[in-house]
């Protein structure tokens, strides 16, 4: 398709993106062209908007931002045969290259040769985008754009809760934000019997208690987190920590609030060095740590098909806000501001 597009795309190393018309993206034989819908906004898109430290270094400039979203297939490359025109599909934006040792072995989410759309190649803060036939999740009939946008990060707090046994364990999930809302509701689909929310942003906490009536929902500000979950625990602690909120306290208290041969599971960005008490917190404890970095491919997207599925969790209300595309960065500031849940940019066209 020729043509011009609106798209949202950051030229160079300094503060910002630019709304700017560029050309709507060509295909390639092995590729597919959609029209976006709607893009939720991840916390790599605020990084990159503020140029924050490590995000660079994992961008090509000039690019498109945005990457967790939804359109429809409107032009398929010669090669491709399994998504045609009409198609409603979401992208991993983790493109794989299908022949490295992680690739070969059931693991392309740790591909040796990652690229990642709407980072280092042109992503959908645009009208357009196109991206390689083997990266395109297809949605059942009826799923709306909405909850096609956000598959991509349901995708990661799946992988987190499901990095390990989860079906009648104890989950303490660190942090509110969109992530561990999202945790808190797989967590709870597949099977925990007592869940723990920390969070400490008002707005947070808020919508944590509305969405999840029945879950201990505790401010660390306020109540003493290892005290709570070690008393509701008999003694003993959480058999599951998540760490979604990127805070290094937060990090650091998990290894507190599990029991002796818990798991951590770590997917919050924190940045820096950080002191633990290894000996004390996991060796002592047998504990096991993993980290998670985006979705297991495509067993996440499985997962969280399975989750919705089931009608037992809906996690559209996470998303509370919508702004058109050109409205960029007031919804970049509200995201960064811990004031909203998932907010969402569509292009107007
Ligand atoms: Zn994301
Ligand atoms: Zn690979």
């Amino acid at each position: 398709m020729k043509g011009k597009m609106k798209a949202v795309v950051k030229y160079t190393e300094a503060t910002g993106f630019d709304y700017v018309d560029v050309d709507i993206p060509a295909i390639g034989a092995n590729d597919v062209l959609i029209k976006v819908k709607g893009t939720t906004i991840c916390g790599s898109d605020i990084h990159a908007y503020h140029s924050a430290p490590g995000i660079l270094d994992m961008m090509s400039l000039p690019v498109v931002l945005g990457h967790e979203t939804c359109g429809d297939v409107v032009e398929v490359g010669s090669c491709v045969t399994s998504v045609k025109v009409g198609d409603v599909i979401s992208p991993e934006p983790h493109i794989y290259c299908g022949h490295c040792y992680y690739c070969q072995n059931d693991a392309a989410l740790n591909c040796l040769d990652l690229g990642l759309f709407g980072l280092d190649r042109n992503g959908a803060f645009a009208e357009y985008a196109s991206l390689p036939e083997n990266v395109c999740w297809k949605h059942p009939a009826g799923t709306s754009y909405e909850l096609g946008a956000i598959h991509e990060p349901l995708g990661v707090a799946m992988h987190g809760v499901m990095s390990g046994e989860i079906n009648g364990k104890s989950v303490a999930i660190f942090g509110c934000g969109p992530i561990g809302l999202f945790a808190v509701g797989a967590a709870q689909t597949f099977g925990a019997t007592r869940v723990f929310a920390l969070e400490v942003a008002p707005k947070r906490l808020e919508m944590a208690r509305k969405l999840f009536p029945d879950i201990t929902v505790i401010n660390p500000k306020e109540q003493d987190p290892v005290k709570i979950i070690t008393e509701a625990t008999g003694g003993l602690g959480a058999d599951v920590a998540i760490e979604l909120s990127g805070s290094a306290a937060a990090l650091k208290q998990t290894f507190k609030v599990i029991r002796r041969e818990g798991r951590v599971s770590l997917v919050g960005v924190v940045s820096g060095a950080i002191e633990i008490e290894v000996h004390k917190d996991i060796v002592l404890k047998e504990a096991r740590v993993n980290g998670v970095f985006g979705r297991e491919i495509w067993r996440s997207w499985w997962q969280v098909r399975q989750m919705l599925d089931t009608g037992k969790f809906d996690p559209l209300p996470i998303i509370t806000h919508r702004f058109p595309l050109k409205d960029y960065a007031e919804a970049i500031e509200l995201a960064a501001s811990g004031e909203a849940g998932k907010v969402l940019l569509y292009p107007e066209a």
